[in-house]
């Protein structure tokens, strides 16, 4: 049995999806979870910013899709300490204040899961823009940077820390039309490594994940026809759940992972194995 009791974890893009069922289980779990997220429940600032934020989130803003208060408070009635907020993960003053608060009212931080992610920007090459390839960049990638920055001094300081970053099988194998989505996945195994290398001394552990298919509300979006193709190329043939993704997020996150860092494990149902 895995048992985080006593922990606090901070996870990034949390209000759906994997990020949502990763908190969730961490909370089961028993740690006490700090869901944050870019969209938050009533918050009219959003508004404004939707083409900055882009398609998923323009989407799903103003839905009952946006959970990120909801999801702190389900975590809340596991009998556990819950909060939730709004963070930007390219805005490192938002992330600075969340973990302020965060110290202020649990005392510690111990985990730390950077989840947040856009995976939107699909075009070949021509199509590309320098703009949409640095947003890929600067969320997915400087935006894990931007929230391991802000929590490293206290995981030192306490000598135990995790860190387990979100990457994809496609950081591995490539991501056809999406140059900056695969990019920036590749570029969170070499930053989870750089980072294991400096953390050891220290008690930090930090591995990264690596997800296959995973049927979110997000990835349920594209064409039906096009994910029934997915599907049958993945040896298991069906995407997964992300509560089969969420077990080795609190795995990573807990003692019982001591002796492992720097790490990059796929979760795919096979998918990486493909060939021909
Ligand atoms: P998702 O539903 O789109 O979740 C991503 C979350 O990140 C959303 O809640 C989104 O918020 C949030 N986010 C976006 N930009 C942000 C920012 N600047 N600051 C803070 N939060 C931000 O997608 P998902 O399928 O659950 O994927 C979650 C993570 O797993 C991503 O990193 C993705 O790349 C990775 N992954 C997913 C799969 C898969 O098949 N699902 C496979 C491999 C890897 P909004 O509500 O504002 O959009």
């Amino acid at each position: 049995m895995i048992s985080l009791t006593g922990k606090v974890a901070l996870v990034t893009g949390a209000s759906r999806g994997l990020g949502r069922a990763i908190a969730l289980f961490l909370g089961e779990t028993g740690a006490d979870v700090v869901v944050t997220d870019l969209l938050i429940e009533n918050d009219v600032t959003d508004k404004d910013k939707m083409a900055e934020y882009g398609k998923l989130a323009a989407h799903f803003s103003g839905t009952d899709k946006v959970r990120t208060q909801q999801t702190a408070d389900e975590i809340k009635k596991m009998g556990v300490r819950s909060l939730g907020h709004k963070m930007d993960v390219t805005q490192p003053a938002q992330i600075q204040a969340v973990v302020s608060e965060t110290l202020k009212q649990m005392g510690r931080i111990d985990i730390l899961v950077n989840n947040a992610g856009v995976m939107d920007n699909m075009a070949v090459m021509e199509k590309q823009t320098l703009n949409m390839f640095e947003r890929d960049l600067k969320i997915n990638l400087t935006g894990a940077f931007n929230c391991i920055q802000a929590v490293w001094p206290y995981m030192k300081k306490q000598k135990w820390g995790r860190i387990v970053n979100i990457s994809s099988f496609v950081g591995l194998r490539g991501a056809l039309a999406q140059p900056g989505y695969g990019a920036s996945k590749a570029g969170i195994i070499g930053l989870t490594r750089s980072l294991a290398l400096e953390g050891a001394g220290y008690g930090i552990t930090v591995n990264a994940v690596l997800p296959g298919f995973i049927g979110t509300e997000a990835v349920k979006m594209h064409d039906p026809k096009m994910l029934d193709q997915i599907k049958d190329r993945i040896p298991v043939k069906r995407m997964g759940n992300p509560d089969e993704v969420a077990p080795l997020v609190a795995f990573l996150g807990s003692d019982h992972s001591s002796y492992m860092t720097g790490t990059a494990i796929p979760v795919t149902g096979g998918a990486d194995l493909f060939s021909f």
